[in-house]
């Protein structure tokens, strides 16, 4: 028998231990083990039979090292037919995450039990693939249709109550000996001779299904897959489980997770769910760097960020000291982060207590004497340098030795932050994206001083708040936004030569982004843009009237955005529904004869290689200049931090699909039929597309 399966006989219950660390996850040599396991368990004296894991957690899922490799002999199919097939039944005992595969393993088991801290569920949505060991056929025929399509199209965990209330869990056991629990539960199953419950043997009955309602639900979900299919073949399978046999059901599951796993957009969240493991690594950073002790947080300013902030924090149980300008500044900042919580607990996604404990935890103080203790002080005041160096030459007067010195800047040098303290080595960027406390981005931005250690630790409290985090060097914008300057400005180019805001937008949004660019301009306030510009021309710069014009002058109109009802579109008072508006066309019309630009037909299929190739073109010069580690991360930055579809695996991801050469030719194009301007391949790309290589493939070179 294989070493990661065992098994022994206690009082005629034969226990069956799965021990694969460090998740258990359902190796070749575990299905093995577990099929052979249980065929033996059929000759020998047990009653019934336990399957259980050693180790933190029961089957957490599949082996995801092995997709895209040969299948190997025996399939979970085949191994989850061996345990449902048994003679004798069959109890998974359950702790920790059963996920996937592993909740699907427990599914074909006849009985489960599981600690209360238990977690199941069936994230392969997430991976842009369906369950493919049955678990779209035996979740719906144990807690029904419409409460299967929500945990499968969710893929969130679920807890062991909630299971157990809809039936996906038989006995929830509150004892910390899961092991003896599960075999007195056998050896009372025994007791009552209780039936081989076989979830294959339940039968849905089609007529409690309303007229129409899968069609339905497939609108639904399709309204929110942002191109992806596997949510909409997860209705096609659950729709299975109620119309076909069981056998059938199965058969038609395979098919689909078949049809997912091949496609271009599982592919790309593959990609996603490995790139996000590696941007957690700083190349050249010893895995043994020590980390200091964060116990302690400060942040400076109370505005939109920094409130967001200090929510990260109390929300991981870390105390946090707000500290602003004034009495009147704090009293607003604070009176914010009570509001959102408020809005929380209203919508019932947290208690009142915990509300309560997480306020407990933020304190205001307009003094900087408070902050000698901290050991991390974030600054989130206004986008300006000179109040930025004298708060760090502050911070630097007041903070402890060895206490982290951090900037939320968007586009500030972190090497002239530094310089404006004794210890540039403690001073280092972590830039939030809005809403903190929502946005799961974090770019972690390292000074030419920053010390390891620093970064260690940053990137060890950035993923205890919850946030991925993303290395990038010193560059105006970082590497987010950086690369979105390009983006922007097509999407205002693109109205000058022809397009409207909603066709520019339809075709954003059609490949996949939330939101399209004008839209995301009206949301955020275009008046944020303009002042930026206004502080570039005061700064000597001349900007291009060409990628900015229109904006500015909806500015000078008063149509600020959505905050003001009219940007490019208007805004329904009520429902917050856009709407194209004449006016906006005619004065686009008008600042494109003024630029002698004349105005033609735009396809969908510019548009999008207008918007996307400018993020690709600067995130090879990114790389090239060392600025991101790898075009994973940037990839990660784009998932993350703005949107970027999934089922595309991010702006260097997509490009590698499309062929770097498709890429470099049409910049090159749009140099000869647009100007040069904008439009030079980055030195990275053209070599890569000139060997028919890919930046993954570059990446790999770069180790
Ligand atoms: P904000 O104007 O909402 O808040 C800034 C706060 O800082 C104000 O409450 C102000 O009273 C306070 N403040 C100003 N000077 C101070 C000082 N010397 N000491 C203490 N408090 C002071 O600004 P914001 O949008 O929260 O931006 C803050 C920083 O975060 C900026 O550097 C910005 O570039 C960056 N950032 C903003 C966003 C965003 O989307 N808003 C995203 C990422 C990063």
């Amino acid at each position: 028998m294989s070493k990661v399966v065992s098994y022994e006989l206690i009082d005629h219950i034969g226990v069956i231990t799965v021990d694969n660390p460090p998740v258990n996850a359902l190796s070749h040599a575990l299905r093995q083990g577990l099929q052979d396991a249980v065929t033996a368990a059929q000759s020998d004296s047990s009653k019934a039979l336990v399957l259980l894991c050693a180790g933190r957690t029961f089957i957490a899922g599949a082996d995801i090292t092995e997709f895209g490799k040969p299948p190997q002999a025996p399939s979970l199919p085949d191994v989850l037919e061996t345990l449902e097939n048994s003679t004798k039944p069959i109890v998974a005992a359950i702790h920790g995450t059963a996920l996937g595969g592993g909740f699907e393993t427990a599914l074909a088991c006849h009985y489960r039990c599981a600690l209360p801290s238990a977690k199941v569920g069936l994230p392969e949505v997430k991976l842009g693939i369906l369950p493919g060991a049955g678990g779209t056929q035996r979740v719906p025929r144990l807690a029904g249709v419409e409460a299967a399509l929500e945990l499968i199209i969710s893929g969130n965990p679920i807890s062991a109550a909630d299971a157990g209330a809809m039936k996906l869990i038989d006995r929830v056991v509150q004892t910390e000996d899961l092991k003896s629990a599960a075999i007195a539960y056998a050896q009372e199953l025994v007791a009552l001779s209780a039936p081989l419950k076989r979830v294959r043997d339940v039968q849905i009955d089609p007529n409690s299904i309303p007229e129409g309602f899968f069609d339905a639900y497939r609108r639904k979900v399709a309204a929110r897959a942002r191109g992806q299919i596997a949510q909409d073949r997860i209705v096609s399978c659950v729709e299975a489980a109620v119309t076909q046999s069981f056998d059938e059901g199965l058969q038609t599951e395979r098919e689909l997770f078949m049809e997912c796993l091949q496609s271009p957009q599982s592919r790309a969240m593959r990609h996603a769910f490995f790139a996000e493991r590696e941007a957690a690594k700083i190349k050249g950073l010893p895995a043994d760097t020590p980390v200091r002790d964060i116990r302690q947080v400060a942040i400076i300013g109370g505005g939109t960020m920094g409130g967001g902030i200090a929510m990260c924090f109390a929300n991981a149980g870390i105390p946090v000291t707000l500290l602003e300008i004034n009495d009147e500044a704090l009293e607003r900042g604070l009176g914010i982060i009570r509001k959102n919580y408020t809005i929380t607990v209203q919508k019932g996604r947290l208690s009142q207590q915990e509300m309560d404990s997480r306020m407990a935890l933020i304190d205001g103080t307009t003094s900087y004497g408070d902050l000698s203790k901290v050991d991390l002080v974030i600054e989130a005041v206004f986008e300006n340098p000179d109040i930025k160096k004298e708060v760090f030459a502050k911070l630097d007067a007041v903070c402890k030795p060895g206490a982290i010195l951090a900037s939320n800047t968007s586009y500030q040098n972190i090497d002239d932050i530094a310089a404006a303290t004794s210890r540039p080595a403690d001073v280092v960027g972590m830039h939030f994206f809005s809403p903190a406390n929502v946005m799961k981005l974090l770019e972690v931005v390292r000074g030419d001083k920053t010390a390891d250690d620093v970064l260690s630790t940053v990137m060890k409290i950035g993923k205890k708040i919850g946030k991925v985090c993303v290395l990038s060097r010193v560059c105006y914008g970082f590497i987010g936004n950086r690369m979105l300057t390009g983006y922007g400005r097509q999407a205002h180019m693109l109205l000058l030569d022809g397009a409207t805001p909603a066709q520019v937008d339809a075709a954003a949004e059609a490949f996949g982004m939330a939101m399209g660019p004008l839209a995301v301009g009206d949301l955020a306030g275009l008046d944020i843009g303009y002042k930026a510009r206004q502080a570039r021309e005061a700064a000597g710069d001349t900007l291009d009237p060409a990628t900015h014009c229109v904006a500015s002058a909806l500015v000078e109109m008063g149509r600020l955005g959505q905050k003001t009802g009219a940007g490019y579109y208007t805004y329904d008072p009520q429902t917050r529904a856009r709407k194209s508006d004449p006016e906006v066309e005619a004065l686009i019309r008008e600042h494109a004869q003024k630029l002698g630009i004349r105005q033609r037909e735009i396809s969908d299929e510019e548009i999008v290689a207008r918007l996307f190739y400018p993020l690709i073109n600067e995130g090879a010069l990114i790389l090239e200049e060392g600025v991101a580690q790898r075009p994973g991360d940037i990839d990660i930055v784009y998932l993350y931090g703005y949107a970027f579809p999934a089922s595309r695996g991010g702006p260097m991801f997509y490009a590698d699909e499309v062929g770097l050469k498709t890429v470099c030719d049409t910049i090159e194009r749009f140099a000869r039929e647009l100007g040069p301007d904008y439009w030079q391949p980055a030195p990275l790309l053209a070599r890569l597309a000139e060997q028919g290589s890919t930046f993954a493939q570059w990446s790999k070179t770069q180790e």
